[in-house]
């Protein structure tokens, strides 16, 4: 089959590999109907040294199960399914408590121990607990959205989730990548009151309003700081969500939290230390957040999806084949696409 193989920063190949196959019985085989670019795939695409043999990319995708181990009960061949970005049993302590990413059998997709899923097929283990099925065709037009539930609309729902995001809040959202935008979505679709987004592109910052935005903060760093302060009476939001994942960003979410805010974060921490530890302390912020359990979140989230009161497929605003993926690399990475959905 063919699939997308990152070899180091900026070298991104569709190449030839052998085919998935069962390796334990409680696998399943999927072909790839849909994926998609993640923005965590830039820090690989930015950062990667060069290794040998590469890293099959992708941790999103909806797919047509083709095959299953003996010990898988729930899915079957032929399904439609959602693939979350991480794979987890579904039956341990952790899974029970609707923390997947943490799973004791558990993993991430897309990872240099799992093949990703920016390809024809994938491998999937613990199927049972992993796959959501879907009962919808597999050409609905909603299928932009459903997508979206394997990460970003998910993800952006634990940001705010993490973040005490409820009825009447104030809130506010750092980063205005896909993530963000759907931290947007989930803003609203819980409460909150006023949702400022921090950002600075003119097409997402359009889509944030969409969403539910109802004000923009462009400035960076204490600028930004001082402004959300003045949008917000002077105390800062009782929420934030942190969709980017750098140190000045984190340092910015916890200034503009209010004392005993929270603030939720989902970027990929790119440095090992936690800034504004001080302001953190002094205003009891509690900082939370992590890998989203998405596939936690997919019933709650589905039904919104499904009965169209939120549309987070809108941040996909560019469709390729597999052979358009590196430059679907590029075009994320240069901003010129919000998010990429690959159809193989
Ligand atoms: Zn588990």
């Amino acid at each position: 089959m063919r699939a997308t193989v990152m070899y180091k920063a900026g070298d991104v190949r569709i190449e030839k590999v052998p085919d998935p196959k069962l390796i334990e019985p409680t696998d399943a085989i999927i072909s790839v109907t849909r994926a998609c670019i993640c923005g965590s795939d830039l820090w690989p695409y930015k950062n990667m040294e060069r290794t040998d043999n590469g890293r099959v990319m992708g941790h999103e995708a909806i797919g047509i199960v083709a095959d299953v181990g003996r010990d898988v009960r729930t899915i079957k061949r032929g399904d439609l399914v959602i693939m979350p970005f991480a794979f987890s049993d579904g039956s341990c302590e952790f899974c029970h408590e609707g923390l997947q990413t943490s799973c004791v059998h558990g993993g991430f997709f897309g990872s240099t121990e799992v093949a990703g899923a920016q390809a024809e097929a994938v491998r999937i283990p613990q199927a049972d607990g992993t796959l959501f099925r879907l009962d919808v065709d597999k050409d609905n037009e909603l299928m932009p959205s459903l997508l979206t539930l394997s990460d970003v609309m998910g993800t952006g729902h634990h940001a705010a989730v993490t973040a005490k995001v409820g009825p009447g809040k104030k809130a506010a959202v750092v980063g205005d990548g896909a993530v963000g935008l759907c931290g947007v979505i989930a803003a609203k679709r819980l409460g909150a009151e006023q949702i400022i987004l921090l950002g600075r592109h003119a097409d997402r910052i359009a889509l944030a309003k969409e969403f539910g935005a109802t004000d923009i903060v462009s400035e960076r760093g204490d600028e930004a700081v001082e402004r959300v302060h003045e949008l917000t009476g002077g105390f800062g939001v009782h929420s934030v969500l942190e969709c980017v994942g750098l140190d000045q960003s984190m340092e910015t979410a916890i200034k503009i939290a209010r004392p005993g805010g929270a603030v939720g974060r989902v970027g990929v921490p790119q440095h090992g230390m936690m800034p504004a530890s001080e302001p953190a302390f002094y205003h009891n912020v509690t900082v939370s957040g992590g890998p989203a359990p998405v596939r936690a979140y997919i019933k709650e989230l589905l039904p919104d999806v499904l009965e169209g009161r939120i549309h987070p497929g809108r941040v996909l605003d560019r469709t390729i084949g597999l052979d358009g993926v590196p430059d679907g690399y590029r075009a994320m990475n240069e901003r010129e696409a919000i998010k990429v959905m690959v159809q193989p």
